[in-house]
């Protein structure tokens, strides 16, 4: 058996969880002592390509062409899956983004695997299962699955697994594989918007704010403390509906799932439905001036105070520091 990757590329470039799923992919193939392959679909250099032996590619099987240049989920599942058909891969690891969940249960059918998606750690192998721990309820409680499957199919989620560097070179092949039309019958487009900014999906922190900051003209101080911080900013549900800012900023269960490092809430309340999406986030600093807010329940730090009294000391502490 072989463990193979599928590395994601965002305009011809591999983002970080890419390396951080390369990573666990490879830790996995070291477990069971075998190779690790990756598969790339899209228009991506040899430059870019030879990364991916740094993180313990051993083979980089190179999908080109025009046809395959925009995510496609069912032409591209066509693809992964008949990558792991070519190497005998038993285990198929992808991140855990907004392609990487469409693609995961479609391999899953095409190669009759068991599925988890939400993974957050290194799968426990016993014999021929694995045990993998996810999140559940949209980030609410983790779940630990057993697949006994033949084949494995693991989507997982950015910042839950450290990039590893081994070193190396791979080979890398081209790859062709005859896809059918009824594959391009439906695209889902994920649309992002251009920024220089960190992306929200996969910053290490995120500097948050809530309904507690009163309008859109008090964000500069979210937007200069995430600057100081190397910070994607993000916001609740009101905030967004409310037009403060972008909706494409908005976390929790019905905006983005966030895992960062380090999560910063500023005049949020911490309801439910927002926790959903932040709770998997490594450390949680919640500043609010009420007490009894139910964020400080899951905050791993908290500051009672006035956001407009803490933001500006904060601000002035990181540029000292
Ligand atoms: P509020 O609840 O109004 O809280 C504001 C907080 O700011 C309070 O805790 C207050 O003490 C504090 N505050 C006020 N002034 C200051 C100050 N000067 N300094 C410091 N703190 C201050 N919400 C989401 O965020 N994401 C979702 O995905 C989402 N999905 C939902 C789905 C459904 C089906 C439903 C019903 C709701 C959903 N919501 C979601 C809404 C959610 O229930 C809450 O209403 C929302 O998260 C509250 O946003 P908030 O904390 O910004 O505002």
């Amino acid at each position: 058996m072989s463990v193979l990757i599928y590395a994601e590329n965002t305009g011809g470039k591999f983002k970080k969880s890419v390396f951080e799923a390369v990573s666990y992919a490879r830790a996995i193939a070291d477990q069971n002592n075998t190779s690790l392959t990756a598969v790339s679909i899209g228009n991506v250099d040899a430059t870019e390509l030879a990364l991916l032996s740094k993180y313990g590619v051993n083979k980089v099987l190179n999908v080109s062409g025009d046809k395959l240049k925009e995510f496609v989920n069912q032409a591209y599942a066509s693809v992964i899956a008949e990558a792991a058909k070519k190497e005998g891969s038993a285990v198929v690891v992808l991140s855990n983004t907004f392609s990487g969940r469409g693609l995961a249960p479609r391999i899953g059918i095409k190669l009759e695997a068991g599925v988890a998606d939400g993974a957050v750690a290194l799968p426990e192998q016993t014999g021929g299962s694995f045990k993998v721990k996810k999140t559940a309820f949209s980030g609410k409680a983790f779940a630990t699955v057993e697949l006994t499957s033949a084949i494995k199919v693991i989507a997982l989620v950015p910042n839950s697994y450290k990039v590893v560097e081994t070193g190396g070179t791979a080979q890398v092949e081209d790859f062709r594989v005859e896809t059918k039309a009824s594959d391009f019958k439906a695209m889902i487009k994920e649309i992002v918007r251009s920024t220089d900014k960190v992306s929200l999906p996969d910053a290490e922190i995120v500097v948050s704010g809530g309904r507690g900051l009163k309008g859109p003209e008090n964000w500069g101080m979210i937007e200069e403390l995430a600057e100081l911080l190397g910070a994607a900013t993000a916001c609740s549900k009101p905030v967004s509906d409310a037009g403060w800012r972008p909706h494409s900023e908005h976390v929790g269960q019905t905006g983005i799932a966030v895992s960062p490092n380090l999560y910063i809430a500023v005049g949020i309340s911490g309801a439910i439905q927002h926790l959903a999406g932040v709770s998997s986030s490594k450390v949680i600093v919640v500043i609010n001036k009420d007490p009894e807010a139910p964020f400080f329940k899951v905050a791993d730090y908290g500051i009672v105070g006035d956001a407009f009294e803490v933001l500006p000391k904060l601000i002035t502490a990181v540029k000292e520091y």
